[in-house]
Protein backbone atom coordinates (compact mmCIF):
# COMPACT_ATOMS: atom_id res chain seq x y z
CA UNK A 1 0.00 0.00 0.00
CA UNK A 2 1.70 3.43 -1.05
CA UNK A 3 1.40 6.48 0.71
CA UNK A 4 -1.28 8.70 0.48
CA UNK A 5 -1.74 10.79 -2.40
CA UNK A 6 -0.31 14.69 -2.51
CA UNK A 7 -3.99 16.48 -3.14
CA UNK A 8 -3.97 17.56 0.20
CA UNK A 9 -6.44 21.13 0.25
CA UNK A 10 -6.76 20.52 -3.45
CA UNK A 11 -10.51 20.70 -5.05
CA UNK A 12 -11.93 17.72 -6.74
CA UNK A 13 -12.43 17.67 -10.24
CA UNK A 14 -15.67 16.07 -10.10
CA UNK A 15 -18.25 16.76 -7.31
CA UNK A 16 -20.31 13.43 -7.93
CA UNK A 17 -19.58 10.30 -9.25
CA UNK A 18 -20.24 6.85 -9.85
CA UNK A 19 -17.59 4.38 -9.21
CA UNK A 20 -17.79 0.98 -11.32
CA UNK A 21 -16.34 -2.13 -9.69
CA UNK A 22 -16.53 -5.16 -11.23
CA UNK A 23 -16.88 -8.86 -8.58
CA UNK A 24 -13.89 -9.87 -9.97
CA UNK A 25 -12.21 -6.73 -8.36
CA UNK A 26 -13.40 -7.68 -4.77
CA UNK A 27 -12.09 -11.34 -5.37
CA UNK A 28 -8.74 -10.60 -5.11
CA UNK A 29 -5.99 -13.18 -6.38
CA UNK A 30 -8.16 -16.22 -5.82
CA UNK A 31 -10.05 -14.69 -9.25
CA UNK A 32 -13.63 -16.16 -6.75
CA UNK A 33 -15.51 -15.17 -4.26
CA UNK A 34 -14.26 -11.91 -1.69
CA UNK A 35 -11.13 -10.83 -0.61
CA UNK A 36 -11.91 -9.09 2.68
CA UNK A 37 -8.81 -7.01 2.99
CA UNK A 38 -9.28 -6.24 -0.77
CA UNK A 39 -12.54 -4.76 -0.14
CA UNK A 40 -10.89 -3.15 2.82
CA UNK A 41 -8.21 -1.65 0.80
CA UNK A 42 -10.85 -0.54 -1.37
CA UNK A 43 -13.45 0.88 1.28
CA UNK A 44 -10.68 3.11 2.58
CA UNK A 45 -9.81 4.73 -0.86
CA UNK A 46 -13.35 5.60 -0.89
CA UNK A 47 -13.34 7.42 2.50
CA UNK A 48 -10.60 9.57 1.32
CA UNK A 49 -12.57 10.44 -1.44
CA UNK A 50 -15.88 11.14 0.66
CA UNK A 51 -13.69 12.94 2.96
CA UNK A 52 -13.18 15.41 0.25
CA UNK A 53 -16.24 16.55 -0.21
CA UNK A 54 -16.98 14.13 -3.25
CA UNK A 55 -20.63 12.26 -3.82
CA UNK A 56 -19.72 8.90 -3.95
CA UNK A 57 -22.14 6.12 -5.71
CA UNK A 58 -20.95 3.05 -6.58
CA UNK A 59 -22.33 -0.03 -9.02
CA UNK A 60 -20.95 -3.08 -8.03
CA UNK A 61 -20.86 -6.44 -10.52
CA UNK A 62 -21.30 -10.23 -9.24
CA UNK A 63 -18.71 -11.79 -12.17
CA UNK A 64 -16.84 -13.35 -8.87
CA UNK A 65 -20.07 -15.07 -7.75
CA UNK A 66 -22.07 -15.71 -10.91
CA UNK A 67 -22.32 -14.66 -14.47
CA UNK A 68 -25.45 -14.80 -16.45
CA UNK A 69 -23.37 -15.96 -19.92
CA UNK A 70 -22.21 -19.00 -17.91
CA UNK A 71 -25.53 -20.59 -16.79
CA UNK A 72 -26.59 -19.79 -20.40
CA UNK A 73 -23.43 -21.59 -21.97
CA UNK A 74 -24.40 -24.40 -19.42
CA UNK A 75 -27.99 -24.54 -20.79
CA UNK A 76 -29.84 -22.58 -18.65
CA UNK A 77 -32.87 -20.37 -19.60
CA UNK A 78 -30.81 -17.06 -19.70
CA UNK A 79 -32.97 -14.73 -17.81
CA UNK A 80 -32.70 -16.99 -14.59
CA UNK A 81 -29.55 -17.13 -14.89
CA UNK A 82 -28.98 -12.95 -15.45
CA UNK A 83 -30.99 -13.09 -11.79
CA UNK A 84 -28.62 -14.85 -10.31
CA UNK A 85 -26.37 -12.68 -12.10
CA UNK A 86 -27.85 -9.66 -9.98
CA UNK A 87 -28.45 -11.62 -6.79
CA UNK A 88 -24.72 -12.18 -6.63
CA UNK A 89 -24.22 -8.64 -7.00
CA UNK A 90 -25.79 -7.77 -3.63
CA UNK A 91 -23.18 -10.00 -1.88
CA UNK A 92 -20.30 -7.93 -2.73
CA UNK A 93 -22.43 -4.73 -2.11
CA UNK A 94 -23.46 -5.93 1.41
CA UNK A 95 -19.71 -6.50 2.02
CA UNK A 96 -18.62 -3.52 1.13
CA UNK A 97 -20.96 -1.53 2.94
CA UNK A 98 -20.37 -3.45 5.97
CA UNK A 99 -16.35 -2.32 5.25
CA UNK A 100 -16.95 1.02 5.02
CA UNK A 101 -19.57 1.25 7.80
CA UNK A 102 -16.39 -0.02 9.99
CA UNK A 103 -14.76 2.88 9.04
CA UNK A 104 -17.27 5.23 10.12
CA UNK A 105 -18.57 6.11 6.90
CA UNK A 106 -22.71 6.56 6.32
CA UNK A 107 -23.76 3.89 3.33
CA UNK A 108 -26.99 2.97 2.07
CA UNK A 109 -27.16 0.01 0.18
CA UNK A 110 -30.45 0.65 -2.82
CA UNK A 111 -31.06 -2.59 -4.94
CA UNK A 112 -33.14 -3.07 -8.25
CA UNK A 113 -34.81 -5.64 -7.08
CA UNK A 114 -36.63 -5.02 -3.72
CA UNK A 115 -34.95 -7.13 -0.75
CA UNK A 116 -36.25 -4.82 2.34
CA UNK A 117 -34.87 -6.93 4.68
CA UNK A 118 -31.06 -5.54 3.37
CA UNK A 119 -31.71 -2.79 1.32
CA UNK A 120 -33.61 0.22 0.26
CA UNK A 121 -35.43 0.01 -2.96
CA UNK A 122 -33.91 1.94 -5.88
CA UNK A 123 -35.27 5.60 -5.62
CA UNK A 124 -33.86 7.63 -8.04
CA UNK A 125 -34.98 11.15 -5.82
CA UNK A 126 -33.90 9.07 -2.71
CA UNK A 127 -30.66 8.59 -4.10
CA UNK A 128 -29.91 11.97 -4.68
CA UNK A 129 -30.77 12.81 -1.34
CA UNK A 130 -28.19 10.75 0.41
CA UNK A 131 -25.64 11.58 -1.63
CA UNK A 132 -26.58 15.44 -0.94
CA UNK A 133 -26.20 14.38 3.16
CA UNK A 134 -22.78 12.61 2.19
CA UNK A 135 -23.94 9.06 2.33
CA UNK A 136 -22.31 6.96 -0.40
CA UNK A 137 -25.00 5.22 -2.04
CA UNK A 138 -24.33 1.46 -3.18
CA UNK A 139 -26.62 0.42 -5.88
CA UNK A 140 -27.09 -3.52 -6.01
CA UNK A 141 -28.66 -5.76 -7.91
CA UNK A 142 -28.01 -4.23 -11.31
CA UNK A 143 -30.43 -2.88 -13.17
CA UNK A 144 -33.13 -5.10 -12.18
CA UNK A 145 -32.94 -6.55 -15.58
CA UNK A 146 -32.05 -9.55 -17.76
CA UNK A 147 -29.44 -9.04 -20.18
CA UNK A 148 -27.99 -6.26 -19.11
CA UNK A 149 -24.69 -5.77 -17.14
CA UNK A 150 -23.70 -3.56 -14.26
CA UNK A 151 -21.83 -1.48 -16.87
CA UNK A 152 -24.98 -0.58 -18.52
CA UNK A 153 -26.44 0.17 -14.50
CA UNK A 154 -23.46 2.49 -14.08
CA UNK A 155 -24.17 4.54 -17.09
CA UNK A 156 -27.98 4.23 -16.15
CA UNK A 157 -27.34 5.23 -12.84
CA UNK A 158 -24.88 7.93 -13.70
CA UNK A 159 -27.19 9.38 -16.41
CA UNK A 160 -29.90 9.57 -13.74
CA UNK A 161 -28.71 10.77 -10.52
CA UNK A 162 -26.70 13.18 -12.81
CA UNK A 163 -23.34 12.24 -12.27
CA UNK A 164 -20.15 14.17 -13.82
CA UNK A 165 -17.94 11.27 -14.48
CA UNK A 166 -17.64 7.05 -14.15
CA UNK A 167 -14.59 5.92 -12.46
CA UNK A 168 -14.43 2.45 -14.48
CA UNK A 169 -11.95 0.59 -12.14
CA UNK A 170 -9.86 -1.95 -13.47
CA UNK A 171 -8.17 -4.76 -12.02
CA UNK A 172 -4.06 -4.67 -12.88
CA UNK A 173 -4.92 -2.57 -16.27
CA UNK A 174 -3.68 0.96 -16.15
CA UNK A 175 -5.77 2.31 -18.96
CA UNK A 176 -7.21 1.10 -22.48
CA UNK A 177 -4.65 -0.49 -25.01
CA UNK A 178 -5.14 -1.56 -28.87
CA UNK A 179 -4.28 -5.10 -27.84
CA UNK A 180 -3.64 -6.54 -24.40
CA UNK A 181 -0.46 -5.15 -23.03
CA UNK A 182 0.29 -8.96 -21.30
CA UNK A 183 0.37 -10.34 -24.78
CA UNK A 184 1.88 -7.96 -26.99
CA UNK A 185 4.97 -5.68 -25.35
CA UNK A 186 4.31 -3.11 -28.07
CA UNK A 187 1.04 -2.24 -27.25
CA UNK A 188 -0.47 1.28 -27.39
CA UNK A 189 -1.76 2.74 -24.19
CA UNK A 190 -4.62 5.48 -25.31
CA UNK A 191 -4.67 8.97 -23.05
CA UNK A 192 -7.86 9.76 -24.71
CA UNK A 193 -10.67 7.86 -26.61
CA UNK A 194 -13.68 9.06 -28.23
CA UNK A 195 -16.45 6.47 -27.53
CA UNK A 196 -17.76 5.86 -31.03
CA UNK A 197 -13.60 4.21 -31.14
CA UNK A 198 -13.92 2.55 -28.45
CA UNK A 199 -17.38 1.09 -29.90
CA UNK A 200 -15.95 0.33 -33.29
CA UNK A 201 -12.51 -1.11 -32.12
CA UNK A 202 -14.26 -3.12 -29.83
CA UNK A 203 -12.08 -2.39 -27.05
CA UNK A 204 -12.67 -3.24 -23.60
CA UNK A 205 -13.67 -0.89 -21.59
CA UNK A 206 -17.37 -1.36 -21.48
CA UNK A 207 -20.01 -3.02 -23.06
CA UNK A 208 -21.43 -1.28 -26.01
CA UNK A 209 -24.95 -0.95 -24.59
CA UNK A 210 -23.50 0.98 -21.67
CA UNK A 211 -21.02 2.77 -23.48
CA UNK A 212 -23.91 3.99 -26.39
CA UNK A 213 -25.48 5.37 -23.14
CA UNK A 214 -22.59 7.40 -21.70
CA UNK A 215 -21.86 9.06 -25.51
CA UNK A 216 -25.88 9.97 -25.60
CA UNK A 217 -25.83 11.46 -22.29
CA UNK A 218 -22.21 12.97 -22.54
CA UNK A 219 -20.32 11.13 -19.19
CA UNK A 220 -17.06 10.56 -19.29
CA UNK A 221 -15.29 7.41 -18.32
CA UNK A 222 -12.12 7.42 -16.77
CA UNK A 223 -10.74 4.10 -16.70
CA UNK A 224 -7.75 3.31 -14.50
CA UNK A 225 -5.85 0.95 -12.00
CA UNK A 226 -7.49 -0.22 -8.91
CA UNK A 227 -4.81 -2.28 -7.67
CA UNK A 228 -2.79 1.45 -7.21
CA UNK A 229 -3.89 2.55 -3.59
CA UNK A 230 -4.91 6.32 -4.02
CA UNK A 231 -5.88 6.03 -7.53
CA UNK A 232 -9.39 6.93 -7.39
CA UNK A 233 -9.11 9.70 -5.38
CA UNK A 234 -6.58 10.56 -8.11
CA UNK A 235 -8.68 10.39 -10.49
CA UNK A 236 -11.50 12.34 -8.62
CA UNK A 237 -9.16 15.00 -8.67
CA UNK A 238 -8.76 14.87 -12.23
CA UNK A 239 -5.08 13.84 -12.25
CA UNK A 240 -3.82 11.34 -15.11
CA UNK A 241 -4.06 7.61 -14.37
CA UNK A 242 -5.32 6.35 -17.41
CA UNK A 243 -7.72 6.66 -20.22
CA UNK A 244 -10.46 9.28 -20.82
CA UNK A 245 -13.11 8.34 -22.82
CA UNK A 246 -15.55 11.32 -23.85
CA UNK A 247 -14.70 14.70 -22.75
CA UNK A 248 -14.00 15.82 -19.07
N1 LIG B 1 -26.99 -8.59 -14.60
C1 LIG B 1 -28.20 -8.45 -15.26
N2 LIG B 1 -28.73 -7.18 -15.36
C2 LIG B 1 -28.11 -6.08 -14.89
C3 LIG B 1 -26.85 -6.24 -14.26
C4 LIG B 1 -26.32 -7.51 -14.13
O1 LIG B 1 -28.81 -9.41 -15.71
O2 LIG B 1 -28.65 -4.96 -15.02
C5 LIG B 1 -26.47 -9.96 -14.39
C6 LIG B 1 -25.75 -10.54 -15.61
O3 LIG B 1 -26.05 -11.91 -15.68
C7 LIG B 1 -24.29 -10.35 -15.27
C8 LIG B 1 -24.30 -10.56 -13.77
O4 LIG B 1 -25.52 -9.97 -13.34
O5 LIG B 1 -23.49 -11.29 -15.91
C9 LIG B 1 -23.14 -9.94 -13.02
O6 LIG B 1 -22.90 -8.64 -13.47
P1 LIG B 1 -21.61 -8.26 -14.35
O7 LIG B 1 -21.26 -9.39 -15.26
O8 LIG B 1 -21.87 -6.95 -14.97
O9 LIG B 1 -20.52 -8.14 -13.21
P2 LIG B 1 -18.96 -7.78 -13.32
O10 LIG B 1 -18.45 -8.32 -14.63
O11 LIG B 1 -18.85 -6.31 -13.26
O12 LIG B 1 -18.37 -8.44 -12.12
Amino acid sequence: MSAATSNAGKVPKYRRVVLKLSGEALAGKAGFGLDLNVVDSIARQIKDVVNKGVEMSIVVGGGNFWRGAKGEAEGMDRATSDYMGMLATVMNCMALQERMERLGLDTRLMTAIEMREIAEPYIRRKAIHHLKLGRVVIFGAGSGNPYFTTDTTAALRAAEIGAEAILMAKQGTDGVYDSDPNVNPGAHKFERLDYLEVINRRLRVMDATATTLCMDNRIPLIVFDLDVYGNIERAVMGERVGTIVGRE
